[in-house]
């Protein structure tokens, strides 16, 4: 079958490659569930991987196929599968079990190990193909509601798992009523964490590097958020004028920018970092002055990666409660349709920033 792959580490190496069809057997005591691949979205980090500068590829092999944002229907499954049957449609989470006592009991989100093993991206390959075997574990199943959009899950299950920690870890000060959030980086995960905000009743700001108007922008603004554009109004401007932010959730890339979110922080907020940064920048930052506003304003600042069982589901909610309260929104995410795997030059030429491409899919075959 047909799979698109890269060669980790080398720059521009995605192309068409002929791969083993996977069978039930594959998985272990009839646990396998064969799923067919319709849909698979790229982001940033298909992107990196592309250029050379992040990913590996499985032990002993030589390429990785890429994509780790799956949407597919099941196919056939083994005789021990209960949880899903043919025609029901799935999303497969990304990152999978190592060794660390956090991977032991389901939480390998939180591995601790120095290598992590993620499909499409570090040592499993991806869902940039045909067909795929997995075990039910790792399958979250997609209700009827949101079988459109749920391409969006895995970078949803990522939003979800920034915010849901914000709150877990907010249970310190018994009672936690946050009022406003900034939200920094007006990209899919930015925009998709403004949503999941708003649902959860919070005045959001939304900030981007362009003007408006513009798609990003629009689609910020029709949740009921601010949009603010970085080029005219710095965070310590915002928060004067609209108030500081109990909850900044940083999903820029732009790694400096993480102490201007230090220093604006409401005292007792949470500042929640997402954006996974390869490069190498350097920052000179008033030290002091950050270290004190933390201390004396009992501060936190929290890094996240990835998602757990408990994310990917919270997300499948969010997405059916924004479908119903924001029809056609999640949608609208959805802005570039690459038709089929043989396209795989296009997908790319999209990743690299054509303007207005928001989120770009591969669409692989069939129903839904
Ligand atoms: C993926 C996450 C993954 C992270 C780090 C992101 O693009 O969506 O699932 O954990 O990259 O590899
Ligand atoms: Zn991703």
């Amino acid at each position: 079958m047909k799979a698109i792959v890269v060669s980790p580490g080398k720059p521009d190496s995605a192309r068409l490659a002929d791969v083993p069809e996977p069978t039930l057997a594959d998985a272990p005591d009839g646990r396998g569930v064969l799923v067919r691949v319709v849909r698979v979205g790229l982001d940033g980090t298909d992107r990196d991987i592309h250029a050379g500068e992040y990913g590996a590829p499985p032990l002993g092999a030589d390429y990785l196929i890429l994509g780790h944002e799956s949407f597919g229907v099941v196919e056939e499954v083994g005789p021990k599968v209960t949880e899903f049957g043919p025609g029901d449609f799935v999303v497969a989470m990304v990152r999978r079990p190592g060794t660390s006592p956090y991977d032991a009991v389901g939480m390998q989100d939180f591995s601790t190990d120095d290598t992590y093993f993620e499909h499409g991206i570090s040592r499993l390959h991806g869902y940039l193909t045909e067909r795929y075997v997995e075990v039910p574990e790792y399958l979250i199943g997609i209700p009827q509601g949101i079988q459109d959009v749920a391409v969006l899950l895995e970078p949803v299950s990522v939003a979800e798992k920034g915010i849901n920690q914000a709150y877990e870890i907010q249970r310190r000060l018994r009672v936690w009523r946050p009022g406003r959030m900034f939200v920094l980086g007006a990209g899919p995960l930015g925009i998709i964490a403004t949503a999941l905000a708003r649902l959860r009743g919070l005045e959001v700001t939304t900030f981007g590097r362009q003007s408006p108007p513009y798609l990003n922008a629009e689609l910020v603004e029709a949740l009921g958020a601010r949009y603010l554009s970085t080029g005219q109004v710095s965070l310590a401007q915002a928060a004067e004028r609209h108030g500081a932010p109990d909850l900044i959730f940083e999903a820029t890339g732009f790694a400096p920018l993480v102490f201007e979110a230090m220093d604006v922080l409401a005292r007792n907020g949470v500042l929640v970092l997402v954006s996974v940064t390869g490069g190498d920048r350097r920052a000179e930052v008033p030290a002091d002055r950050l270290n004190l506003g933390f201390v004396l304003g009992n501060k936190v600042m929290v890094g996240t990666v990835n998602a757990g069982r408990v994310d990917f589901e919270s997300g499948v909610r969010d997405m059916a409660v924004a479908q119903a309260r924001w029809p056609g929104w999640l949608g609208r995410l959805l802005t570039h349709k690459v038709h089929g795997l043989d396209a795989y030059e296009e997908a790319f030429r999209l990743l690299v920033g054509e303007p207005g491409v928001l989120k770009a899919y591969v669409e692989i075959g069939g129903r839904a």
